[in-house]
């Protein structure tokens, strides 16, 4: 028997999580439609920092959008958090940059630190003779945790999550699964990089490899960040230290990217490179023609919408990215920059249903 919904959701990542919660706010009735399990995409594998400010690389757009939605989740935190059980363990403090070491340009002015003071608060701290500069508002998040808060709370609002559910094929308003037929009025592709074997889309894999430190007596009060990499401590007080960007499509860690990761310890903390590591990981960031993400209608349909491609900043986007989707199908204005700058027409040449 063909069920229906207002709106099907495939892919079970962050994305897909949060557009289902903000949907279903709404009242619409909800699916979300997941391959494997909740969160095991690229989500998986992100530190889950909400950097707007150290993100950054010059485009409008992405900045007034990741504002948004470091906006939105403090807005709706406590709601998702109660709704679910599930804390996000967002930290306060911020991201602490050094980038002036290589005369880079910062874009936005944070607060100045001075070296001394950096060191007085981290003791073993390596830091730039030019200290860093501080953006409070580019808190981190539990990625996986706060996935699971969304599709919790998604579900409390009544959205049926199949999990173990991948889907091959779209044809207009109908999905095939493997056990059952789906219809809906409103699809949403939102499957991180597998999303280009539903949609002739461009989107490429950029792997980056992280690992978990014990870090005993180790505080630090912000997020330490440099040209991208990065060392964070989550609530527990383990540091998660990051991330390689490398083009290989090959699973699994390296030797090399753990021995770059040591590097990067190192150049942040002395002697953190002896920690006891307790976890290392790996994952695909999903990569877009301009590193925006493909966000909106797709060509040539009234009803498929896609949300991907959210590069290094899909834990970051999520809520401006469900809110952004939850206004193209109630049909709520939507500004020209967001329109333009994410437009899914840029990384697909045809579309056809499969
Ligand atoms: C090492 C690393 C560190 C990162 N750090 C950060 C960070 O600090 N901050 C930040 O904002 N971002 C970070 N990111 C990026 C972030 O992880 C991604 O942008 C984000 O997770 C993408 O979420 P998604 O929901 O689009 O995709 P995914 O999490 O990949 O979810 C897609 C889901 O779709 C499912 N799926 C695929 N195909 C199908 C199908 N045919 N049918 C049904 N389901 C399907 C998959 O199983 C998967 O669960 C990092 C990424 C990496 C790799």
């Amino acid at each position: 028997m063909t069920q229906s919904v207002d709106v099907a959701i495939i892919g079970g990542g962050i994305i897909g999580n949060t557009v289902a919660y903000f949907l279903a706010k709404e009242g619409l009735s909800v699916a979300i439609l997941e391959a494997a399990k909740i969160a095991s995409g690229s989500t998986k594998a992100a530190a889950g920092m909400l950097g707007a400010h150290s993100e950054f690389t010059g485009n409008s757009a992405f900045y007034s959008f990741a504002k948004e939605s470091q906006y939105l989740y403090e807005r709706i935190r406590s709601e998702v958090e109660k709704l679910s059980g599930i804390a996000f363990e967002h930290t306060k403090g911020g991201i602490l940059q050094f980038n002036h070491q290589k005369g880079e340009p910062i874009h936005f002015k944070g607060k100045h630190i001075l070296p001394e003071v950096i060191r007085r608060s981290i003791p073993n701290v390596n830091v730039p003779q030019d200290g860093g500069f501080l953006f409070t508002e580019d808190i981190h998040i539990h990625p996986i945790k706060t996935c699971y808060a969304f599709s919790y709370a998604a579900r409390a609002l009544g959205v049926s999550i199949y999990e173990n559910t991948p889907v091959f094929s779209i044809d207009e308003d109908v999905i095939q699964t493997p056990s059952f037929e789906l219809q809906a009025n409103h699809i949403v592709i939102t499957a991180g990089i597998e999303s280009r074997s539903l949609l002739p889309l461009h989107l490429s894999g950029v792997k980056g490899q992280c690992m978990k430190l014990e870090a005993p007596g180790v505080t630090l009060p912000y997020t330490l960040f440099y040209e991208g990499t990065y060392m964070l401590q989550r609530v527990d007080g383990t540091l998660v230290v990051g991330a390689t960007m490398e083009l290989d499509d090959s699973e699994g860690i390296t030797a090399d990217g753990q021995e770059s990761l040591a590097l990067i310890a190192e150049s942040f903390l002395h002697g953190s490179s002896q920690f006891k590591v307790l976890d290392r990981w790996y994952g695909f960031r999903p990569k877009t023609i301009d590193d925006l993400p493909y966000i909106g209608l797709i060509p040539n349909s009234t009803n498929v919408y896609v949300a991907t491609g959210h590069f290094r900043n899909g834990i970051l986007l999520a809520p401006a990215t469900a809110k952004l989707i939850k206004d193209f199908i109630l049909k709520n204005d939507i500004s020209e920059e967001f329109l333009t700058a994410f437009n899914p027409g840029r990384g697909i040449a045809t579309y056809q249903y499969n």
